[in-house]
């Protein structure tokens, strides 16, 4: 069995979808998992029609926004207006609309329910797609098959149960058609991953059903060594090893989520990178290796970044209570600290921008603290780095905050 992610970019269109079974018909008859993730930014915008979020009155236009999108897609694949394609949208639809127009109760519950038609979505069209043209495949509804608990926007898995259910569903040496990023709870419910979880539901389908290996179709060759919005000339990485790539997950690579590696590396399945504008070529493999090969820096940048610290207000020392405080804190409001660093009389955090956070944060530690804090700020990860490298990437800017391992830099500077 083989594992193959498709995300958004990949079937934006008529022709990324055509382009997508094309891949799919080379390595269609022996047996196939396709998870596939919304089509381009439909989740952005199912993000608009979660109860409460957008006045009722704004509804018609962003569902009939999205309808013609996913319409005009369908249009172009099946010239058969009698294909049961059409019905099976209509009444996904139907449900997404009526899902929308509830009243709110909790956002993140509503979220799931709300987003999550946009796979529904995405898998009925390209089953039915790969079914019209020979590719004979199975539409497997993954909300039986990953479950999770009911903690909504962010399912925690369990794997005990999902490994049960999805070796029960996904039988026979043929071809299935699922969704990435959602999963269901015991309460019958929908539950999501966390945004660009489809990476971590292919990871998820692998493990449970020891997937030969996985594959992760995108719209660049493989890992590079830098994001190419920055770079002109980067490096496709051939070979990373597990932790390697946890890593570079871990500190914003944005080629894989970073749960992806850690339930492939526990069965030692290798996980591909490959181009699904070059897919004969090679891509990038993550697997057991002892380095990366070649061996470069690598370099990750996290824009709209804030420097946040705390300072005692009774001049205490920052000690283990006081830590204690501020990460019960952090916790609660489930803030990710990206970077930390602690001096004698104060404690400092790099996190996302985010000003609804900040302030909540303000009110629950201004009584025992001051806090300052800096926005809009750059972090950026080198992993085997060199002075002239820093100092050609800092480019003179003031650094607010660096710390150095022997293998890994990060330094926060002014955007
Ligand atoms: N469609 C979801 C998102 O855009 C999941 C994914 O693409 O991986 O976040
Ligand atoms: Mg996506």
């Amino acid at each position: 069995m083989k594992v193959f992610k498709f995300g958004g970019a990949s079937v934006n269109s008529t022709a990324a979808v055509r382009n997508m079974a094309a891949i799919v018909k080379k390595y269609y008859g022996s047996p196939l998992v396709i998870v596939v993730s919304a089509m381009g930014k439909t989740t952005n915008r199912l993000e608009q029609l979660v109860p409460g979020v957008r006045p009722k009155a704004e509804h018609p236009a962003l569902l009939e926004q999205l309808r013609d999108y996913h319409m005009n897609i369908i249009r172009e694949l099946f010239t058969d207006t009698q294909h049961p394609v059409f019905h099976d949208f209509e009444t996904l639809f139907d449900q997404l609309t009526n899902t929308s127009s509830k009243n709110p109760t909790n956002y993140n519950y509503d979220y799931d329910q709300t987003v999550s038609f946009g796979e529904l979505i995405s898998t009925t069209i390209i089953s039915h797609y790969l079914n019209s043209i020979g590719l004979e495949n199975k539409w497997i509804d993954v909300r039986q098959a990953i479950r999770t608990n009911s903690h909504y926007r962010e399912g925690i898995v369990d794997f005990d149960d999902t490994r049960k259910k999805s070796q029960q569903i996904f039988t026979g040496s043929t071809t299935f058609v699922t969704q990435g990023f959602i999963a269901g709870n015991d309460e019958g419910f929908t539950t999501t991953l966390g945004r660009e979880g489809s990476d971590y539901s292919a990871a998820i389908l692998s493990y449970c059903l020891d997937a030969e290996n996985m594959t992760i179709w995108k719209d660049v060759p493989g890992f590079l060594n830098a994001d190419p919005k920055y770079f002109h000339d980067t490096v496709k990485i051939e070979q990373i090893p597990y932790n390697e790539a946890i890593e570079l997950a871990y500190y914003g690579a944005s080629v894989i989520h970073p749960k992806t590696v850690k339930p492939i590396q526990n069965k030692n399945i290798e996980l591909h990178i490959k181009s699904f504008v070059t897919p004969e070529a090679e891509g990038s493999k993550i697997g057991p290796y002892e380095t990366i090969q070649p061996l470069t820096p690598l370099y990750i940048f996290k824009n709209r970044q804030t420097l946040l610290s705390f300072h005692p207000k009774d001049f205490s020392f920052i000690a283990e209570d006081n830590l204690q405080t501020i990460f019960a804190t952090l916790a609660e409001l489930n803030i990710k600290v990206n970077l930390m660093q602690n001096s004698a009389l104060s404690f400092s955090i790099c996190i996302d921008d985010n000003n609804m956070l900040l302030e909540q944060l303000r009110e629950r530690l201004s009584d025992q603290f001051l806090l300052h804090y800096n926005k809009d700020l750059q972090l950026i990860t080198v992993r085997y780095y060199t002075q002239g490298i820093i100092d050609k990437i800092v480019d003179g800017r003031p650094i607010l905050l660096q710390q150095r391992s022997r293998t890994t830099t990060q330094l926060l500077v002014q955007a």
